[in-house]
């Protein structure tokens, strides 16, 4: 797993680097909400854990904000306090789990694991799509000219076509699914997405696949029989 340590205290955040690195999972950490933001937005981890409180801001903000973006990752949220109500906010705000400290590292890892084992089994399956597979678990396109690995958005994206192909899809429609329902950017993200998925078939060399603009709706997965529609 790659995971994403958020915590302040140098002890805790040590303790945790290297009993994951023992067990042979790829760690980063970062110690305030700020360098947390920065982490998330330009690599894929596969799980992250978050410390409620950080030196900058409460770590429940930064996970509504990125649930609010549409962040898939689960979260494993570490507290030193633990009331019922505040674990109640927890989940409801997008955590996956919760933990007290001081908690046993077995236990610790237990769960981290149970989280990615659940996540991943959420996005499994190949289709089959013309001359292209989408295999979810490796989040990858496999075409005629080879493998080509997709950005968790890409991903998402090829997901919500994956679901329904030849179906027209509105840009509000995948901005919702892949943004989130509270996505306050700019709505010609999908636009540019489509355009980075489009390149992306392209690199796996799909001939009878294609994502077709529907002037005025939105965007249509096209899978042909023959190359080149
Ligand atoms: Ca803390």
């Amino acid at each position: 797993m790659r995971v994403l340590v958020i915590e302040d205290e140098p002890r805790m955040s040590q303790l945790l680097r290297r009993g994951l690195s023992e067990e042979g999972h790829t760690v980063d950490t970062c110690d305030s909400a700020a360098r947390a933001a920065e982490s998330v937005r330009y690599a894929d981890y596969d799980v992250i854990v978050l410390d409620w409180g950080l030196p900058d801001a409460d770590g429940i903000s930064l996970l509504r904000t990125w649930r609010a973006d549409g962040l898939a990752t689960p979260v494993l949220m570490l507290t030193a306090r633990g009331s019922s109500g505040e674990k109640v906010l927890a989940l409801r705000t997008g955590a996956d789990d919760f933990l007290v400290k001081p908690f046993d590292f077995e236990e610790f890892l237990a769960r981290l694991e149970a989280l990615h084992r659940r996540a991943s089994a959420g996005a499994t399956g190949t289709s089959a799509l013309g001359d292209l597979q989408f295999q979810r678990a490796r989040r990858q396109l496999i075409g005629p000219s080879g493998r080509v690995d997709l950005t968790s958005r890409e991903f998402q994206l090829m997901c919500a076509f994956a679901e329904r192909p030849g179906d027209i899809r509105t840009r509000s429609e995948l901005l919702s699914e892949v943004w989130g329902a509270h996505f306050d950017g700019e709505a010609n993200v999908v636009d540019v997405y489509v355009g980075y998925l489009r390149l992306k078939l392209e690199s796996a060399g799909a001939r009878r696949v294609s994502i077709a603009t529907v002037r005025g709706s939105g965007y249509r997965l096209v899978v042909s029989a023959e190359p080149g529609r």
